[in-house]
């Protein structure tokens, strides 16, 4: 691969780019870098490369020219060594978001230019006429673009063959997989009094690559939660409980599938609200009014499943993967009795591995459902809500929607944030 930097500081990239890493697999030929001084290519005799902005305002902005030039000259390079065409990248604060998947991107070409802008900016005609695209490295402005096109260079290259020891040294870090990494610790095992995490020390491999993948979710789902919601999506990561022949849980994706989850969860209200609701409020629990709630829920982090019996929709279970929460359990009349909703229920915590304790409410006129969520390790977690017809219209009787949190047997692997 062959990266040219177009800026005014060619001497400033290059040191960069002869240093560690980079500046060791440059030597080895695993790449070649090419800086260029835009002043080189002005034309008038003072060798100005910037001029007021027309229609006013402050600061200076770059000539379109110079810099045409030295593309022109980067391409004929190109060329003459018998590769592509150069993919031109514009350095903007304006730009498209850089991450690590354009990264990837780039890392593809034979190719990249990278032109740095300075002071006010680069006349737009130049941009329009050589960029492929114009990229940002963040939501902050620098003075110039240097910085910004070694963060790309930097990023790209270290993707090439050979310039990291190994490949899985990038596969393993943040943002590859889509999930932040988990902390890294060295020499000493305790070093002020703070102690290495004591799974990184037993050499059970599978152990800490479990323990490792742990913490990616917890800092993942903690620190960037729209990363999160992202890797959710394509990850499940559910060890299933024994389902019968003809029997599945899906994802609900299509229209069809959210109207039957809205129906489900209007028989399933119904039906758990019976001894409680008003006439009116049961008869207001429709799949009309729930489906926009379901959308809703959905949007805000959370993702619902239905259980099949032979293609047939009989159940229905959701998790969130942000607050840790399942809802919605419910199994239509004719399915109850044969533990479809304990099925469910152990299907949807297996969703959340990175809950040590998920969380579910329950009205306490349910306690079918409760004596079920006790056996299976759900223990009562303080009262989440309490409905008094004095206060509350919706209610005939009064009753308390419980909070019951699972706790797992005591030999169950206790996480690496409990233990540290
Ligand atoms: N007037 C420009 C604006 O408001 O968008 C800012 C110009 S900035 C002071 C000068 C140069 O720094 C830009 O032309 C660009 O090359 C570079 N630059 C500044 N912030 C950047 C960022 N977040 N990402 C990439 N390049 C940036």
């Amino acid at each position: 691969m062959r990266i040219d930097i177009v800026t005014l500081f060619p001497e400033l990239c290059d040191t960069f780019l002869s240093a560690s890493i980079l500046g060791r697999a440059r030597a080895k030929n695993l790449f070649e870098t090419h800086c260029h001084q835009i002043r080189d290519y002005t034309l008038n005799k003072q060798k100005q490369t910037d001029d007021y902005p027309y229609g006013g305002g402050c600061g200076m902005v770059l000539y379109a020219q110079p810099i045409a030039d030295c593309l022109r000259a980067v391409q004929a390079q190109c060329r003459e060594q018998g590769r592509a065409a150069p993919h031109i990248v514009f350095l903007t604060a304006a730009g498209a978001p850089y991450d690590e998947a354009k990264a990837r991107e780039l890392a593809q070409y034979d190719a990249v230019t990278l032109v740095c802008g300075h002071y006010e900016g680069i006349d737009q005609r130049v941009i329009d006429a050589f960029g492929d695209e114009e990229v940002s490295i963040g939501d902050y402005v620098l003075t110039g673009g240097e910085l910004a096109s070694l963060v790309v260079a930097d990023s790209v290259l270290r993707l090439q063959p050979g310039v990291l020891a190994e490949e899985k040294g990038y596969q393993d870090e943040s943002y590859w997989d889509g999930l932040l990494e988990y902390p890294q610790y060295t020499r000493p095992e305790v070093w002020e009094g703070r102690a290495v995490p004591p799974v990184l020390l037993t050499g059970d491999h599978q152990k800490i690559e479990v323990w490792r993948g742990e913490q990616s979710r917890i800092r993942t789902r903690t620190r960037r939660p729209d990363l999160y919601d992202q890797w959710c999506a394509t990850h499940p990561l559910t060890e299933l409980p024994k389902w019968k022949r003809g029997e599945n849980m899906r994802l609900v994706k299509t229209e069809e599938q959210w109207q039957r989850a809205a129906e489900l969860a209007a028989e399933g209200r119904r039906a758990v609200g019976a001894p409680v609701g008003t006439p009116d409020v049961l008869a207001s629990l429709t799949a009309e009014a729930l489906l926009p709630q379901l959308l809703q829920q959905h949007k805000d982090g959370w993702a619902f499943y239905l259980h099949f019996t032979k293609n047939v929709p009989d159940g229905m279970v959701g998790v969130c993967h942000r607050t840790g929460r399942i809802g919605c359990l419910f199994v239509t009349e004719v399915s109850r009795g044969k533990g479809i909703g304990a099925k469910m229920l152990d299907f949807a915590r297996k969703k959340l591995p990175e809950h040590t304790n998920p969380t579910l409410t329950v009205l306490n006129t349910n306690t079918r459902a409760i004596a079920l969520y006790k056996r299976m390790g759900w223990v009562p977690a303080g009262t989440e809500a309490v409905y008094d017809p004095a206060k509350d219209a919706f209610c005939a009787v009064y009753c308390e929607e419980l909070r019951m949190s699972y706790r797992p047997p005591v030999n169950d692997f206790v996480s690496a944030d409990q233990q540290c």
